[in-house]
């Protein structure tokens, strides 16, 4: 990727330009460029690297062939999914590369095997391929379009220390740094995702990336020397890297980080090393076991000099044996298949790596849990990557330089301990209020207010480092005070109240602000309140809080908001904004738009203005029309939420933004974004593929907020769910959006909870309409959907019921309430004259009993097409519901098969015990959108290239 300067490169192309008033703290004036700023020309009508950013998806192996294709128009109620709390670190929002759309070249023949990239466009087919190419939504592209926008930026400090600070936010002086760089290797190039951390160089191609392309360790190089425009280059002792930043400032930076962890001593000695076959792609590769590692290299000379291509971290690993002389090393992530030389060396790789993981398991069970909070995976007070250390009172992660500063204060202010060594201390509750609260909502206490001037990073010296933790816990500087705080008896009071509920950290923000564990003698303790009232997890904080001191008041500084204020331009270039202090000067600064979790349209009357939020910062943007405006704002929220977005799902969206979705009683969380639209709000889950469920909201929609845990609670459609926030800034603009938005009718074309093909005339029964949409919203999971038969006399009076008034009459939502009304689905589809009429019934079975999946599928296409309009719309409403029951089948048990079986004598009657017209059946659902298609003659191709 050509830099700014570099010559005979293409000129950047217009681009959409904008104004920006930037409210920044000058400490940060130079943060991000360490971001390389990408001329090269976009390529804006495709983001190629969708489908690949799947793969990043550590979840990627779980879904199977039915769900990859399950129709991006599907409407289905919530959260179907399996998206659990493991869910939560595989943030696929965060990047895809900035970059390189077209690499120069050329990267080392055997090197994909080391990506994710491997797997990519080969989905694993299950029992019942479904066609890939069902796509039954027109999605348009993502274009910036050209406007001029206004947008002023507060840094905020919001997210604390503890928020893994994106690297950019890392000082000049910091020894750890990442940033994209242009790559040479033996003059192939490539715009990789560099990062450093002071003791290894590690190479991606992605930053999502969990395996590096190329990776060392400091101590195999042999000389950095800095070149002209913005070069530097790396030497080993027989190879070099060249490398090239996007300014001389960030070349800089990299060449003084890497001079100063000259001298680190070099990793220790491998335990085992040698040849090993890689499959797919096949490549001769060599490794090494080194700590808990395995080290893979290109060849036997790159591990001589130290250059490795990747390092699989054996504590996420399991090994398998596999034919005569393989193995596989097995991670969440991607699988490495190797072969050894003889069976021989198999049987010392298989020893060899079982001993190393079990060694790492049992050293790391309590870190790897705590770790699974991406917040504790970085120090609470510097920063610096994998803490091995806590303070059990404070309920930080650190590191071990920070807990020596943690100990140096001595118990009386924070119990210091290991993660590794002290494994009795580490009861069930402590680990869950690590795992549940930990560095975010102590950070969110403790370092409330942190000056970015004042906040330490991992290369801080000893004195700073003093200085920071003590002002942080011992004075109270940026803490977040409780209201109460002026009043002891209170505070003390209040305590005692909020330890009876669930909400840790109140009761946090109470011990900071100095509220007494233990007061009068003669009342009871809060320990033993929050004992009393079955409250684990507070019971054990309490404990550990005993005997705490907590900084005296009035030693808090205000919220410090140096402002400096910056008119700049900026542009919005595929996923980035692009800022520059003139209009079309070089850009000085970048902001990755996947940075986005949340974006809030302003508008009213003759102000046109968005929001945009970051975890960091906040950009408040407005235009001069109301058009400028949203093709911005929708640029923006189609590169941040999961998968294509159709125009009338955006149309008149007020919200959107990335949060944590908990339904009824369940405790679980999953990921979600979700938009919020006149008379509705709408669920995307994070997981590739999976259909957004659509949630009424009326004027009986009742909503409440519990700012504390920056969630709204809402109760629409029946049902109640928490809608969980990462700011409070967020939390509390949805808060303020919600009444427009209930208090709106939905806007355009009322949607049912299925699609029907595009282009298909003809209309749905509604008392059909309104089965679908209520089993759907209700049903899908219920065990042996339409399997099960209903109370007889109950479906007699709902099929009367919903002929009368199919809009009125009432559906319940308990399991045996759903099983009646598939039942009453089933009866009235009976009743209905013939959907399939009985002249045509031969040639449905002639076609059925064509040998070939193709031919069949061409001919019930011609066959639907024969149907009238109404019919051969119901067929259609029918098979696209049947789909997304199936796709349920691991909870409902009614897969494709099954329920071709129960409808096949609906649809057929006589020839009901036919197997070929099962099958039929069961491929009208499979493949509904292929067969239903409106134009016969546009797919005719695609039907090929299908099977
Ligand atoms: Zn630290």
């Amino acid at each position: 990727m050509p830099s700014p300067t570099g010559a005979g490169m293409a000129a950047p192309v217009p681009k959409p330009r904008a104004r920006y008033t930037i409210d920044r703290n000058l400490q940060n004036l130079q943060r991000s460029f360490t971001e390389s700023v990408s001329v090269d020309e976009p390529d804006v009508n495709s983001r190629p690297e969708v489908p690949s950013e799947e793969t990043d998806n550590p979840l990627n192996g779980r879904h199977d062939a039915v769900t990859e294709s399950a129709g991006v128009g599907s409407r289905q109620p919530l959260l179907s999914s399996s998206a659990s709390i493991d869910d939560y670190t595989s943030d696929s929002s965060d990047d895809v590369p900035l970059k390189p759309q077209e690499p120069v070249s050329v990267q080392q023949p055997n090197s994909t095997s080391t990506a994710n990239e491997s797997q990519t466009g080969n989905p694993q087919h299950g029992n019942d391929p479904v066609p890939t190419l069902v796509l039954t939504k027109p999605v348009k592209t993502k274009k910036p379009r050209a406007a001029t926008i206004r947008v002023s930026r507060r840094k905020s400090s919001a997210a604390g220390p503890g928020a893994a600070l994106p690297d950019t936010n890392r000082r000049e002086s910091a020894v750890s740094r990442s940033g994209w760089l242009d790559v040479w290797k033996s003059r192939k190039h490539n715009v990789l995702w560099t990062t450093f951390d002071g003791q290894l160089m590690s190479l991606w191609k992605k930053r999502t990336d969990k395996f590096t392309e190329h990776v060392f360790h400091v101590s195999s190089i042999t000389n950095v020397k800095q070149q002209d425009k913005g070069r530097f280059s790396i030497y080993f002792r027989k190879k070099h890297f060249e490398f090239m930043a996007n300014t001389d400032a960030v070349q800089e930076g990299w060449v003084t980080s890497l001079h100063a962890s000259r001298g680190r001593e070099a990793p220790p000695l491998p335990q085992h090393h040698g040849p090993l076959t890689m499959k797919e792609p096949r490549s001769k590769v060599y490794a090494a076991i080194c700590g808990h590692n395995l080290w893979i290299y290109n060849s036997k000379e790159d591990f001589n000099l130290g250059l490795g291509m990747t390092l699989v971290s054996m504590n996420v690993a399991s090994v398998k044996q596999t034919g005569r002389h393989g193995f596989s090393l097995i991670t969440p992530y991607k699988s490495f298949n190797f072969s050894a030389d003889s069976s021989k060396d198999q049987t010392t790789w298989l020893n060899q790596l079982n001993e190393v993981i079990r060694s790492a398991l049992s050293c790391s069970e309590v870190a790897l849990r705590l770790w699974a909070s991406p917040w504790n995976k970085v120090c609470a007070d510097c920063g610096s990557s994998n803490p091995e250390w806590a303070s059990i009172n404070l309920l930080v992660v650190i590191c071990e330089a920070c807990a020596g500063v943690h100990r140096s204060i001595g118990t009386s202010r924070s119990k210091v301990r290991s993660l590794k060594l002290d494994s009795k201390i580490w009861t069930e509750p402590l680990i869950k209020l690590f795992i549940i609260y930990g560095n975010k909502a102590s950070n969110n206490v403790w370092g409330h207010n942190v000056p970015a001037a004042e906040q330490i990073l991992p290369d801080a010296g000893q004195e700073e480092r003093d200085a920071f933790i003590k002002a942080k816990y011992c004075s109270g500087l940026y803490r977040k005070t409780h209201p109460l705080i002026s009043n002891q008896t209170l505070l003390n009071q209040r305590l005692c109240e909020v330890v009876c509920g669930v909400d840790v950290e109140e009761t946090l923000c109470l011990l900071c602000s100095g509220a007494k564990v233990l007061t009068d003698p003669q009342s009871p303790s809060a320990i033993s309140i929050a004992e009393n009232a079955g409250q684990a997890l507070q019971t054990e904080l309490l404990r550990h809080n005993e005997f705490i001191e907590a900084p005296t008041c009035n030693q808090q500084k205000q919220d410090p908001k140096q402002i400096g204020l910056e008119e700049l331009h900026g542009k919005l270039e595929d996923e980035r904004f692009l800022f520059s202090l003139e209009n079309e000067s070089a850009a000085c600064d970048v902001l990755d738009l996947r940075e986005v979790i949340s974006i809030f349209n302003l508008s009213s009357g003759q102000t046109h203005e968005f929001e945009a939020l970051t975890l960091m910062d906040s950009l408040c943007c407005t235009a001069d029309a109301q058009d400028s405006l949203l093709s911005h704002m929708l640029h923006i929220i189609r590169v941040v939420m999961p998968g294509p977005l159709l125009d009338e799902e955006l149309d008149g969206v007020l919200a959107v933004s990335r949060l944590f979705l908990r339904e009824g009683g369940g405790l679980q969380h999953a990921e979600v974004w979700a938009t919020l639209r006149p008379g509705e709000m709408l669920i995307y889950p994070t997981l590739p593929n999976t259909p957004c469920s659509v949630i009424p909201l009326k004027k009986n929609t009742h909503y409440s907020l519990h700012s504390q845990e920056n969630t709204i609670e809402l109760t629409a459609a029946e049902q109640t769910m928490y809608l969980q926030f990462e700011r409070d800034q967020s939390c509390s603009s949805w808060f303020n959006l919600l009444p427009k938005a209930v208090s709106s009718k939905r806007r355009g074309i009322q949607r049912s909870l299925y699609m029907l093909p595009v282009g298909l005339s003809g209309s749905v029964p509604p008392e059909l309409e309104r089965c679908i949409s209520h089993i759907t919203l209700y049903g899908l999971k219920v065990e042996g959907l339409y399997r099960r038969c209903g109370t007889g006399t109950k479906i007699n009076q709902l099929v009367k019921d919903l002929h009368s008034a199919p809009a009125e009459t009432v559906l319940g939502t308990g399991e045996l309430d759903i099983v009646d009304v598939a039942g009453t689905f089933k009866q009235l589809l009976r009743q209905m004259d013939e959907l399939i009429p009985t002249p045509q019934r031969p040639d449905w079975a002639k076609a059925a009993a064509a040998a070939l999946e193709t031919d069949r599928l061409q001919q019930y296409r011609r066959l639907v097409s024969k149907l009238d309009p109404d019919n051969r719309a119901t067929l259609a409403a029918l098979c696209g519901h049947l789909y997304i029951v199936q796709l349920h089948s691991q909870v409902n048990r009614m897969t494709a098969h099954n329920l071709a079986v129960v409808f096949v004598p609906t649809l057929f009657q006589e020839l009901a015990m036919n197997t070929d017209m099962v099958r039929l059946t069961k491929e009208l659902i499979i493949h509904h959108t292929l067969v239903f298609l409106s134009h016969p003659e546009a797919v005719e191709d695609e039907i090929i290239t299908v099977f």
